[in-house]
């Protein structure tokens, strides 16, 4: 799955969640999250993220992994 991460908060763009073909962001608290049972891994929205908040789950960097549990939780409550 992919993950969006700290560079995302205060972000206004919502070009990555208009290119999802499945429709897998959510609003989430301050930041746009990713719903993991939906996310497809087709790699659309990481090149239209203006902040470059989007990695895929392996490629997150070490201080950003707690954003992968925070996703997948956040994605569940909005
Ligand atoms: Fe949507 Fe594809 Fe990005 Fe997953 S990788 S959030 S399916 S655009």
């Amino acid at each position: 799955t992919h993950v969006v991460t700290e560079a995302c908060i205060g972000c206004k763009y919502t070009d990555c969640v208009e290119v999802c073909p499945v429709d897998c962001f959510h609003a989430g608290p301050n930041f746009i999250v990713i719903d993991p049972d939906e996310c497809i891994d087709c790699a659309l929205c990481v090149p239209e993220c203006p902040v470059e908040a989007i990695y895929e789950t392996s490629e997150v960097p070490e201080p950003m992994r707690p954003y992968i549990e925070l996703n997948a939780r956040y994605s569940k409550l909005w």
